[in-house]
Order: structure tokens, then sequence, then C-alpha cells
């Protein structure tokens, strides 16, 4: 999926979306406006790497993330995390994004994270080669305070170092800083809607109708 060659600061949203929730969707809808990026590319995990399997299959939670995001002509589905079917890591997800047949060295990339997914950080593969990569962009999250006092030491002095204030300045280099944006906080989690559906109760207006009558359809989440 090559972008448009100089095309402008270009999101990258992963994430397990077990399922795909207005929680999401507004965090790559505000990390437009408020950051300024051309574009989001949700890349949804083969395997996850940190967590237990997820309770559907990766194409079942690509299709959701599909039809979540067809509507929205600044969003796009990166489906090779899922068609890899390996364990998905973020940087090797990066330094394919960084070919030349992608996105290419120069263009500004960004990293969306949610705070709890920022906290995990130092967790990650090759956590620290992020910044030749990308950009991070942090959201706040309700319940996930990004509290310097309370992050892994490496991680604070990361923050300390590489934060910037300014949104603008992300456009100056392709990769190295941090950011943060507020989001209309959203106390929305796939865990949640899990539960509300294995117990047969409602998750309306918590994520997509499309999506729900997917859920329905695929007889996807146990119970339901
Ligand atoms: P689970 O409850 O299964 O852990 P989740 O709802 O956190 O799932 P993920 O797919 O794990 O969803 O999250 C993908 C990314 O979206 C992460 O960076 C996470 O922090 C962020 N995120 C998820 N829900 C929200 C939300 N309500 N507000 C802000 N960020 C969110």
């Amino acid at each position: 999926m090559p972008d448009r060659p100089g095309g402008g600061p270009l999101g990258i949203f992963g994430g397990t979306f077990d399922p795909v929730h207005f929680g999401h969707l507004r965090l790559a809808e505000e990390a437009i406006d408020g950051l300024g990026l051309a574009a989001v590319r949700w890349i949804p995990a083969g395997q996850p790497a940190l967590r237990g399997a997820p309770q559907v299959t990766a194409r079942q939670r690509l299709a959701m993330v599909r039809l979540a995001t067809a509507d929205n002509p600044r969003f796009a589905v990166d489906a090779a995390e899922v068609e890899a079917a390996r364990a998905s890591y973020t940087v090797p997800t990066l330094e394919r994004l960084r070919q030349a047949d992608q996105c290419g060295a120069q263009r500004p990339l960004v990293l969306l994270l949610g705070a709890d997914a920022f906290a995990a950080l130092p967790g990650w593969h090759r956590w620290s080669s992020l910044f030749d990569l990308a950009h991070l962009a942090v959201a706040h999250r309700p319940g996930f305070p990004v509290d310097l006092a309370s992050l892994p030491a490496a991680l604070a002095d990361c923050w300390r170092g590489r934060f910037r204030v300014q949104p603008a300045s992300l456009s100056e280099s392709p990769a190295g800083s941090i950011f943060s944006f507020a989001m209309t906080q959203l106390a929305i989690s796939a865990t949640e809607i899990r539960a509300l559906l294995t117990q047969g109760r409602s998750a309306r207006y918590l994520l997509p109708e499309q999506v729900i009558a997917y859920i329905r359809d695929e007889h996807l989440y146990p119970e339901y």
C-alpha cells in the first residue's frame, strides 16, 4: 500500500481491535485534527505479542476494522500483520513502512498510542528503536494519567528528552519526538465490550452498528 510521495505526517495506529470501538475511532479522528496528520493507517495485529490469544481470529478483527473505517477517506487499513500469521512487533512493522515502496525514509510517521499502551512500552521488543523510525503521540485515556513519577525510569527519561509541546514541529523531522493530545474521554474498552456480549447484554453505542451486526452474524463472542 504505497502512500502518495511527499504526503504529510502519517498516523500509524496498531492494536488488537477485539473488537474495534468508538474509543479507537475517536482517537484516530482526533489525532488527525489535533496533530495535523494527513491520514491514519490502521494496522490490526496478527498475533499480538504481549497478550493472550484474542477471542476471535485475526481475519475477523481485520474485517471489523474495515467495516468501522470504510466510510472515512482519511483512514486506511493495512492487512500485512494479519496476513503474516506470526507474532506482531511494532519495530519490524515500522521498518517495513520505511521501505521505499511504502512511506520511504523521510515522511513523518506518528505512532498513535493510548496512555495505557505508552506506559507499557518498555515491555515491547526493541522499544527504544521506535524513536529512530517514528514519532510517538500519546492520547489521554480515562484511568491512565501520564504521570512521569509512575512511569518506568527509562521511559520517563525518554519523555523528558523527547517531549515536544507543539505538534507543528512534527512535520519537521521523520521521527524521534513524543507528543501528547487530549481526546474526548471515552471510558470504553474492548474488554468491557467482550464482557457485555458474553453476558448477553447490549453493547450498542459503544461501537459502530455495522460492527455489532457483523459480531451477531458471525457469532463472534460466545453467548451472543
Ligand atoms: P482490551 O480492553 O482488549 O485491552 P483496548 O480497548 O485497550 O482492548 P486495544 O486494541 O488493545 O483496545 O487498543 C489499541 C490502542 O487503542 C491502544 O493504544 C490503546 O491504548 C488505545 N485505546 C483503546 N481504547 C481507548 C480509549 N477508550 N481511549 C483512548 N485510547 C484507547
